[in-house]
């Protein structure tokens, strides 16, 4: 029952190698450190990855499989806070990485598109704004102002994305992790870090996102460990809803998998406090309010097969801190995706590598760890 559906899945074996010494270490085998694993050990780095558990235990097993273009603000929102050209910078990568994640994921991926749902006539304000602003940079998505009846009576209109996309997130980090290995990369499981000092190669990197507390005491300043829950149902007799659908700010989620099954997550808010933690285990309140939701929007309370908890790293300003640590040579981070890591944990995870080959991004500079990490040298920072 606590098994994360996604993780039930037998896992295919990777070899299991041992290298002597190595350039890079990575904590953590998720989506972000395995990613990043890839384009080092294609490039001829010797790589090791490290995880206290193993492959895809993490967020990278646990959330909702919506592989989404963006990041986690609403695009508008993001264009008034990040800026117009950053904005659309990332929105427009991220739509690149969903082609890659398409490539690498075979059956792991399915191009389903999204829809975004406004709950009540102020969320219905607030998207419809930013399908104006998104249209008025040219992306493609449609609005919807009918909704098919089972929707109809709870929400007020809907954004659809149209090149969004669901994934098995287990099955993806584990065909990701085959890959390593294939490439000569060591992956480590049951290896807990303690202490960065364990650590001799030249490169680290962390990719804990919200699970690594302890590691760097400034990280656990600027990326908040968040619990999501997640509920996944038997199979159902009907084919109701046939992508991935979100609503109230994305504090509720939900999708039919194609066995017709229904993965539904969300509801943190209804003890947004008590949320904030990385105790990953589920709760009463937060399990009963996904079951009562189920009832609502289906009328009928099918039989509950998993049910679990994850955990994610939110950060103040909702992007990621994707770069060179401050301060600490050849440390590295890619942390902090506020709940929308599939698809930003693979290009972000890609871009720090790209980083450590000597090949800088860009699109670096927007998610600058220094920002939050309170050294940047740009600002007026003593007075
Ligand atoms: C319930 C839930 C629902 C979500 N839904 C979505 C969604 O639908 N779409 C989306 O895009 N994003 C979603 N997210 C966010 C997404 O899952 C994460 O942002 C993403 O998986 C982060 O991947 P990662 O590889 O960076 O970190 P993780 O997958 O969390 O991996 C970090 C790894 O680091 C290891 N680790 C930590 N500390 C140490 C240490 N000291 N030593 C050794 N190993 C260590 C952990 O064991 C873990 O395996 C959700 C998250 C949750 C929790």
């Amino acid at each position: 029952m606590d098994i994360p559906f996604w993780l039930a899945e037998e896992a295919p074996p990777f070899a299991e190698l041992a290298l002597d010494t190595v350039d890079v270490e990575i904590v953590g085998a998720g989506i972000t450190g395995c990613s990043c694993a890839l384009t080092l050990a294609q490039a001829g780095k010797r790589v090791r990855v490290l995880d206290q558990r193993g492959v895809a235990q993490g967020a990278s097993g646990r959330n909702g499989g919506f592989a989404l273009r963006g990041g986690a603000a609403r695009y508008d929102v993001a264009r008034d806070t990040y800026g117009a050209d950053s904005a659309r910078e990332l929105w427009r990568r991220t739509e690149g990485e969903l082609d890659r994640l398409e490539e690498l994921g075979g059956d792991a991926f399915r191009r389903t598109g999204s829809l975004r749902l406004a709950a009540d006539d102020e969320e219905r304000a607030e998207i419809r704004a930013e399908f104006e602003t998104l249209r008025l940079d040219g992306f493609v998505c449609e609005w919807r102002d009918e909704l098919p009846p089972l929707l109809s009576p709870h929400f007020r209109g809907a954004i659809y994305h149209a090149g969004d996309g669901a994934v098995q997130p287990a099955r993806l980090v584990r065909r990701l992790a085959g890959a390593i290995a294939e490439a000569g990369a060591e992956i480590r499981t049951n290896a807990w870090v303690e202490s960065l000092d364990e650590l001799n190669a030249e490169h680290v990197v962390i990719a804990t996102d919200g699970s690594g507390r302890g590691l760097l005491a400034e990280l656990d300043e600027a990326v908040w460990p968040a619990r999501g829950q997640v509920i996944a149902t038997e199979p159902l007799a009907e084919r109701l809803f046939d992508c991935p659908h979100y609503a109230r700010h994305g504090f509720d989620y939900w999708q039919q998998l194609p066995d017709n099954r229904i993965v539904l997550g969300g509801f943190r808010d209804f003890s947004i406090l008590a949320e904030m933690t990385d105790e990953e285990v589920t709760t009463e309140e937060i399990q009963g309010a996904l079951d009562a939701f189920l009832v609502e929007l289906l009328g009928t309370k099918p039989r509950v097969e998993h049910r679990w908890a994850g955990i994610f790293g939110l950060t103040q300003d909702l992007l990621p801190l994707v770069g060179p640590v401050p301060g600490r040579d050849g440390t590295w981070v890619s942390a902090g995706y506020s709940g929308h890591g599939n698809v930003l944990g693979l290009l972000c995870g890609r871009l720090v590598a790209e980083a450590i080959l000597g090949r800088d991004d860009p699109l670096l500079g927007l998610l600058d760890p220094a920002r939050l990490l309170g050294l940047t040298t740009g600002g007026d920072q003593f007075g």
